[in-house]
């Protein structure tokens, strides 16, 4: 097991890299009292997905996935490191070129119904972001639309309904495909299906999925579950307070998770055929990132926390077999 080497994550040399983050941080002062504290939503994390390819991005609530995804669109300012996307960097386009930006990268969110002006229809959601970007032949505008809501399996009809006259996965469909209709190079997914039936939620991933291998988009899945990305994901990253604390192959991170973390939230992800297998609920509830405790942030609720856990920074490490794409901090993959 060798020490933290951080290489590109590429799968096909030959791939082009869509996003690539290097060492980013984005620390907020927040005022406690009468003092002012740094809150570490994003602490020097390193990620890349290429053209083609999805990575889940997986934690609970508040371990800074949200943050990490305002960074990527460029709508949060980064403390350090960098975001580039298609090989802009994020913070300067924004500034130069922000439309240049939309087409590069695009999301889609948890709740559809609240993503939808309720007074405009089908047609004008999806024309609206291709006058945005200057196409002005309504004949053209009009041809793109269907088209796109072909792709996410809606007929020509739908374009003259508004959004309350469609349910909760054919709403998501139509914010899948108003992102997509300008064509960009990352989307990006922030719990797109926690707000909708479990019976539909299959069919919005595997539309997603139709779509990334059809038009050759970067995919980036963030999730507060880890059975959500299971199936749809070629790589991993486990999020807790702030840091990646393990990635790797989806296979890997399921067969043989590294991290105690990844281990407990695999073994709550619920199994219908086997409940008493696994569905373990997580021990304890995750620490404020204003008050994070020392050493591996995970160490009040990990049940293989020793005293070397308390004490500085936990380093990246590779798995028993010098894996460089399967990579996770904790002291239990050190040698020696
Ligand atoms: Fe647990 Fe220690 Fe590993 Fe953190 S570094 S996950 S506390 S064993």
């Amino acid at each position: 097991m060798s020490e933290q080497v951080i290489p590109s994550l590429h799968t096909n040399a030959n791939t082009a890299e869509v996003l690539a983050i290097r060492d980013l941080s984005i620390h907020y002062s927040v005022r406690e009292g009468f003092r002012k504290k740094a809150l570490k939503a994003v602490n020097g994390i390193d990620l890349s997905i290429n053209a083609g390819e999805c990575l889940g991005l997986v934690g609970e609530s508040g371990c800074g996935k949200s943050t990490l995804a305002s960074a990527i669109m460029g709508l949060t300012p980064i403390t350090s490191g960098s975001v580039h996307v298609a090989g802009q960097d994020v913070p300067t386009a924004v500034k130069n070129d922000p439309l240049a930006q939309a087409r590069n990268v695009q999301m889609v969110f948890q709740d559809p119904f609240a993503s939808l002006n309720p007074r405009r229809t089908v047609r004008d959601a999806l024309a609206a972001p291709l006058r945005l970007h200057g196409l002005k032949d309504n004949i053209e505008i009009e041809a793109r639309v269907i088209e796109m809501l072909a792709k996410v399996g809606m007929k020509p009809e739908a374009a003259d309904r508004k959004p309350h006259e469609f349910s909760g996965g054919q709403r998501q469909r139509i914010c899948i495909a108003r992102a997509l209709i300008v064509k960009p190079k990352l989307l990006v997914c922030d719990e797109p299906v926690s707000a909708l039936d479990v019976s539909i939620r299959a069919q919005i991933i595997n539309l997603l999925l139709e779509l990334k291998d059809e038009l050759g988009i970067a995919l980036l899945m963030i999730s507060h579950d880890l059975g959500v990305v299971e199936h749809m994901s070629d790589r991993i990253a486990v999020m807790y307070l702030g840091r990646i604390v393990e990635e790797g192959v989806w296979s890997d991170i399921f067969t043989s998770p590294l991290h105690p973390y990844t281990q407990a939230l695999i073994a709550s992800i619920p199994d219908p055929l086997a409940p008493t297998m696994r569905q373990r609920r997580m021990q304890g509830e995750a620490p404020s990132p204003l008050n994070p405790p020392p050493g591996c942030a995970f160490n009040p609720r990990c049940p293989s926390a020793s005293d070397k856990c308390r004490e500085g920074d936990i380093p990246s490490f590779t798995n028993s077999a010098g894996d460089q794409f399967h990579r996770a901090r904790c002291h239990l993959l050190e040698q020696g």
